[in-house]
């Protein structure tokens, strides 16, 4: 819209030209200005990328076709598209914008003697395959510069996402990560009416361990218990460090008494693990929670399951404890 209705506004004020081309440049600034409009009202957004090409084919073709095709000053409009298509949308789109405008500058440049200009230029065929040809080109490059930013985009944000959901220590999810796994998690129990657990691990006496041998051995511990819950869940189970030394684990359509051989399980593996430096076997304390009816909050699951971890360290710790039950 600016880039139409400046030149529309600039040009005579440097080169005369018909007035027919300001009365044209008008149409296509309210054209264009109608289709923001139609755009940022979000009313119809199945039918935005028609209006859009719509616009693109009304404002370019007639102004192309009247002032000497490839020769047209409007043609250095074209390489715009298929980057803007990538910015705006997506990498097909792009591809498809570059292709048909690549064919049609071609067919621009073999037909250019056949559009009228009414800029008055006298049509000469040497430089009008010369500009064709880097017109084409342009659009190509325009065209692979659009996907190469969407690659490095995409790449980057994954990147970002790792880091800002994953624990680096232990690569598992962090607090963030499981949050986001554990909403996307209760919307699915809720409409399945299905029941979940959830499983607090916290490693006892870790404190001591970080103090008997070292915070750099404590470290090498968090690696091992991380890799060994890993190993004894299923993939669909979501396993997140919740802090220090205390890990969570989801288990989706679980009940608790499903659940608990398997907490029993990890509590004795992490306690056969040989953890090299270490002197003492490691112990963990789990607290469980499941969702009897499927209309708990996630705060209500996690407070249940810490409230079993705490009664679970008051009682002696290397044990697995539960709280049945929490009504919604
Ligand atoms: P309890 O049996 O009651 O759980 O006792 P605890 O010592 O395990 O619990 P406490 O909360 O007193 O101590 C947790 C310790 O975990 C203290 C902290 O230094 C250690 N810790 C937390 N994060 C890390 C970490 O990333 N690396 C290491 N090495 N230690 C950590
Ligand atoms: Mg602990
Ligand atoms: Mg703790």
């Amino acid at each position: 819209m600016v880039a139409v209705a400046a030149g529309t506004l600039l040009s005579p004020l440097f080169i005369s030209l018909p007035s027919y081309f300001t009365v044209i440049g008008s149409i296509n600034t309210l054209l264009v200005f109608l289709v923001y409009l139609f755009i940022r009202s979000n009313r119809y957004p199945a039918y935005e990328l028609a209006a859009l090409f719509f616009i693109a084919l009304i404002s370019i073709i007639p102004l192309i076709a009247v002032s000497g095709g490839v020769n047209s000053q409007f043609a250095y409009l074209l390489p715009l598209y298929p980057i803007m298509a990538t910015l705006f949308g997506s990498k097909t789109q792009s591809i498809i914008i570059g292709i048909s405008l690549f064919i049609a500058i071609i067919a621009c440049t073999a037909f250019g003697q056949f559009f009228t200009d009414i800029t008055g230029e006298v049509y000469n065929h040497k430089k009008s395959v010369s500009r064709g040809f880097w017109l084409a080109i342009t659009i190509l490059v325009s065209m692979y510069f659009g996907l190469f930013f969407q690659n490095r985009y995409r790449e980057l944000t994954e990147k970002l996402e790792q880091l800002a959901l994953h624990d680096p220590l232990t690569e598992l999810l962090n607090r963030r990560g499981f949050n986001l796994q554990l909403e996307a998690n209760i919307a699915i129990a809720k409409r399945q009416q299905s029941i979940m657990t959830l499983l607090l691990i916290d490693i006892d006496y870790f404190k001591k361990v970080n103090d008997v041998s070292g915070h750099d051995i404590g470290d090498i511990c968090l690696k091992h218990v991380a890799r060994c819950l890993k190993q004894n869940i299923r993939q669909t189970d979501i396993l997140a460090r919740f802090g220090g030394e205390e890990f969570i684990l989801l288990l989706p359509e679980t009940t608790e008494v499903a659940a608990l051989p398997l907490a029993e399980k990890l509590k004795q593996s992490i306690s056969e693990l040989v953890i090299p430096s270490l002197n003492s076997p490691l112990t963990v304390t789990i607290g469980m929670a499941s969702t009897a009816i499927p209309h708990t909050h996630i705060d209500g699951i996690i407070k249940a399951a810490d409230k079993a971890l705490y009664r679970g360290k008051a009682n002696g710790r290397n044990r697995v404890e539960i709280t049945s039950a929490i009504p919604s």
